[in-house]
């Protein structure tokens, strides 16, 4: 079985080491003896068929509005995917344009695709640091936020964890991303999977799931020094 990862803009979109997501989905994969192809999706491109995992990063502003029409373009496609229960993982950037719209400091606004029940407007300061959350289905998640976009989210989608250190979706109401059936967005880089294993693992297992109409128990694994890496980020709060 092959696992095929569809990694969207990974030019413009591709901030602190989020590419390090692909590489812990595949090598988790590939411990497992699970075949992964990744795709490198950029405008213009066609999407191929059966795509398993979806994964987007972060970028600045300039990044944003260069991805914008594409977005529109396979924003149907990617609802559809998503509504069907496709795993998908989509950070900062990315996570902020499978909204309705991100509004940047000087005004302008970059539509989105509408996937997640989410608006952002950037705010007057960046948000920058070491972020802890208690997630809802991951227990505690680690990383990092760099970002000026103010997030809410509306009543169609649930957060994807409470902050406990850190900024969150906008520095006020302690939520931190969001989680919609098997889609998780959230501002944290560093990149996140490596040092979150069991959220690796939830896009692993729902991938397979759904490709197979079984129920999988996946192998496990080591974990121990990504348990460390884990303890060395928790404990580095802002
Ligand atoms: N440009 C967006 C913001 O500043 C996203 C930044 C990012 O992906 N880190 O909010």
């Amino acid at each position: 079985m092959t696992i095929k990862i569809l990694h969207l803009y990974p030019k413009e979109m591709n901030l602190y080491g989020d590419h390090g997501n692909v590489l812990a989905i595949k090598r988790r994969c590939e411990w497992r003896n699970i075949n992964v192809e990744v795709i490198n999706y950029e405008p213009g491109d066609a999407i191929p068929k059966d795509i398993d995992i979806i994964f987007g990063g972060g970028g600045q502003d300039s990044g944003q509005s260069k991805i914008e029409e594409d977005l529109q373009r396979i924003g149907p496609k990617l609802k559809s995917m998503v509504e069907d229960g496709a795993p998908c993982l989509v950070i900062c950037g990315i996570y902020q344009l499978f909204g309705k719209y991100y509004r940047t400091a000087d005004g302008t606004k970059i539509v989105g695709a509408n996937i997640l029940d989410i608006v952002t407007n950037a705010g007057p300061e960046r948000l920058i640091g070491n972020v802890i959350i208690n997630s809802y289905g991951f227990g505690e998640i680690v990383g990092y936020e760099n970002h000026s976009g103010l997030t809410s989210i509306g009543p169609n989608a649930k957060p994807f964890g409470e902050v406990a250190s850190g900024a969150g979706n906008n520095g006020k109401d302690g939520t931190e991303g969001c989680h919609y059936k098997n889609c998780i967005g959230t501002y944290l880089h560093g990149p996140i999977l490596p040092k979150n294993p069991k959220l690796t693992d939830f896009l692993i297992k729902k991938a397979l799931e759904r490709k197979s109409h079984t129920e999988i128990k996946l192998q496990k694994l080591d974990d121990e020094i990504e348990h460390k890496a884990h303890t060395s980020a928790a404990s580095r709060p802002r």
